[in-house]
């Protein structure tokens, strides 16, 4: 169920529970601030979600309330972690969902990243 990203953050979301080590995920990456682990359901043959370890719902609230040192973490960890996995090469997709239009599921920042297989249209509606 799509969720509405101008609501307070939920503390007992999904991905704060993988934060906390009370979830178990497939961990990717990780930094001081930001946190990297597959989908458990992939949607390519490469799908990795990267999120903030702060407590954002979404893109825009990430982006209007967190410390320029959180971004700049987050986002050098979207690119290391492509380049780790040689997605570059292979050409990659990032999507972050905001709020219930676009099909936001999870009220914790996330960005997906695709690859490992030709990804079709930008938008399949
Ligand atoms: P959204 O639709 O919010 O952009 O994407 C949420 C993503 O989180 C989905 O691709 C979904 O498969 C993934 N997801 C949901 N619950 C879990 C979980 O418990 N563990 C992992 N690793 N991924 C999850």
């Amino acid at each position: 169920m799509p969720i509405d990203a101008t609501k307070p953050y939920d503390p007992d979301n999904v991905f704060a529970k993988i934060l906390s080590g009370e979830l178990p995920c497939h961990k990717e990456a990780e930094t001081d601030h930001s946190f990297a682990f597959h989908d458990i359901n992939p949607l390519a043959a490469h799908h990795i979600l990267v999120i903030p370890k702060g407590q954002y719902v979404s893109w825009d609230d990430f982006t209007a309330k967190a410390s320029d040192e959180e971004i700049l973490d987050f986002v050098r960890l979207v690119g290391k972690v492509a380049r780790d996995r040689g997605m570059e090469q292979q050409g990659y997709r990032m999507l972050a969902n905001v709020g219930q239009r676009a099909g936001q599921e999870v009220p914790h920042l996330h960005v997906h990243l695709f690859a490992g297989e030709p990804l079709g249209p930008m938008l399949c509606k």
